[in-house]
């Protein structure tokens, strides 16, 4: 073997403590007692890299070395001995690994499948806290080393690099990012892999499998992201959506016993996975990032035996009664005895015919950090005048050089809260412009120009502004559901008391009790979060409703 490199051990050091913990004799017996023990030879494979794997091992005896194939050579990453164990958040969602496992001492370990690496983190707290917090730290450190193994080739310019490396990063699956503008090397690149540029993005699987600008949906199935799904199998709760109230919903389902199923079109988070920082949740007095909540509380429904599906959306929801069929795409509808929507709701646009061409080249609808990257030093526009728009200013001024907030109305004090009102007046790289309006943008291959008006005086203005953030409101994601239950006037989701009698007769509601709380005109099917009529659009209402919605659930499949 040709070891190149050993930089996740010396990245690794100052956080060895927490990232390669070793176990007490005691916890060792523990997990003993639900595995089983294996003698090794040194040179024998544990698991191997994109290959299909449940195995979580414990060294008692000997040393396993974890490499990665990295531009034909090993890569030395991790050794471990006695009393330290192997793998990282794919070992628990069972996705395949990102490394290869082999026995460089022989020895002796403790093997534990799935679902008894389940069973132990649900059940030993003592141990629970060790295998998390390291399984945490490494998928970090991977992510921070880009020690993953997709490669994504693209273009700042190209609305479709962004998206993919979105996707990835959203998804905490770490990446390499080869920019076909600033790398010198490109063209070997591309020749190496047999493609061009007009094929980006491209996304590299495994050092092998190529994706010329994949869907979201095929770089998940290429890296393993899904499992397969047993569609002759009725789930408890299927939960569409994995926004905060979809992922509250499953966290609590699945601690709670019972067997949950969940679809999310895109990446979990939801829109708070886009925001920079959250500042007013509880728990979290210096503030959060969405996706960094977001991260958590995936693992948390993962630790808990949630089966969750990224890229696959809830496309139409059949059946007409019990166990209800949701259909997915490709594969055969999925089935539960109860569902909660927690769709959440889409951004709101402005109406002008060239925006969507400029979608991630020059107009976006979230301001993280990947987007701040592409906008550092240059003038930005926030279209919008909530608290979503109000944070993104804030975020994007830390690195833009203005940042100009277009406003339709004469000010902020109806729609943002005090904290950011202020924070904007006080920022000197923010420019408040009321009664404007964009009426058309403008470019080549990347945004250029931007035009807006102002409302009272009718002046036109021309900006060479090449970062349009939009930031106005959203629209709530239900039209898959068509017209099977009750919704108001903007097509958010009517619940309990608020569904009116004639609602109830229209949806031939036939049980002899009124809905429950956050219950649908549909018995069974719940509705949580921003998706909801009347729900204060913020992540602890949605993740307070997700939870809440739970309880009823119980109760509905006791009926
Ligand atoms: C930039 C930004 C900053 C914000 N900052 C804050 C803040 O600081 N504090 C605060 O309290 N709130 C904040 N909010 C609001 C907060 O994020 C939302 O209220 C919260 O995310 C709502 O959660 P949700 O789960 O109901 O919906 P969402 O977060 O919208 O999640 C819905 C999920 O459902 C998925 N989905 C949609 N359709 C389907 C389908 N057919 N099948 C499967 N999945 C589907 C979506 O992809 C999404 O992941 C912010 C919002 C934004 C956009």
């Amino acid at each position: 073997m040709s070891t190149t490199s050993t930089r996740f051990v010396a990245a690794a050091k100052s956080n060895a403590e927490r990232m390669f913990p070793a176990l007490t004799a005691a916890q060792i017996a523990r997990v003993a007692a639900r595995g089983h023990v294996r003698q090794v030879q040194r040179g024998e494979i544990l698991f191997d890299a994109g290959v299909a794997t449940t195995g979580f091992f414990v060294v008692t005896g000997g040393q396993i070395e974890m490499v990665r194939l990295s531009a034909g050579a090993e890569e030395l990453v991790q050794l471990f001995g006695r009393g330290q164990f192997t793998g990282e958040m794919n070992t628990l969602s069972g996705r395949p690994p990102l490394v290869r496992a082999r026995m460089s001492e022989s020895g002796e370990v403790i093997e534990m499948d799935r679902e008894h690496l389940l069973a132990l983190v649900q059940t030993d707290a003592e141990i629970s806290e060790i295998v998390m917090r390291a399984f945490i730290v490494r998928r970090v450190e991977l992510i921070a080393q880009g020690m993953g193994d997709a490669i994504v080739i693209g273009s700042a310019h190209c609305a479709g690099t962004l998206r993919a490396k979105e996707f990835l990063t959203r998804n905490a699956h770490p990446f390499t990012y080869i920019d076909l503008d600033r790398d010198a090397d490109v063209q070997v690149v591309l020749d190496h892999f047999h493609v061009t540029i007009a094929d980006v993005p491209i996304v590299v699987c495994r050092g092998e499998l190529v994706l010329r600008n994949p869907s979201n949906r095929q770089i998940a199935d290429c890296l393993g992201l899904n499992e397969a799904v047993d569609s002759s199998r009725v789930h408890d709760l299927i939960v569409v959506g994995a926004g905060p109230a979809g992922l509250a919903a499953s966290v609590y389902a699945a601690s709670e016993g019972l067997d949950v199923l969940v679809l999310e079109e895109s990446s979990p988070g939801g829109q708070a996975g886009s925001s920079f920082k959250i500042e007013n949740y509880l728990g979290f007095p210096t503030g959060i990032s969405g996706q960094a909540l977001a991260g958590r509380a995936f693992a948390q429904a993962q630790k808990f035996g949630a089966h969750i599906l990224i890229a696959r959306g809830a496309i139409r929801f059949g059946g007409e009664r019990k166990p209800y069929a949701i259909e997915i795409g490709e594969s055969a509808p999925v089935q539960a005895r109860a569902i909660v929507v927690a769709t959440g709701a889409e951004y709101r646009k402005p109406l002008l015919e060239s925006l969507p061409r400029f979608e991630g080249i020059g107009v976006y609808y979230g301001a993280t950090f990947v987007e701040a990257q592409l906008c550092v030093g240059e003038e930005v526009i926030v279209i919008g005048g909530g608290n979503s728009a109000g944070q993104a200013a804030v975020f994007l001024a830390q690195t833009a050089k203005c940042v100009y907030i277009f406003v339709r109305s004469d000010g902020l004090a109806q729609t943002m809260s005090r904290y950011l009102i202020r924070r904007i007046e006080e920022h000197p790289a923010i420019v408040l412009c009321t009664h404007t309006e964009i009426t058309a943008v403008d470019g080549e291959a990347h945004l250029e120009r931007v035009l807006s008006r102002n409302n009272e005086t009718g002046q036109v203005a021309n900006h060479n502004i090449r970062h349009v953030f939009v930031m106005a409101g959203a629209t709530p994601a239900t039209k898959w559901l068509g017209a099977r239950v009750a919704l108001d006037a903007k097509g958010f989701i009517k619940t309990g008391a608020d569904l009116s009698q004639q609602e109830l007769i229209d949806a031939r509601w036939a049980l002899s009790r009124a809905p429950f709380l956050l219950e649908t005109s549909l018995p069974g099917v719940f509705a949580a979060g921003d998706v909801r009529a009347g729900n204060l659009k913020r992540v602890a209402a949605a993740v307070g409703e997700g939870s809440i919605a739970v309880s009823f659930v119980h109760r509905v499949l006791e009926e």
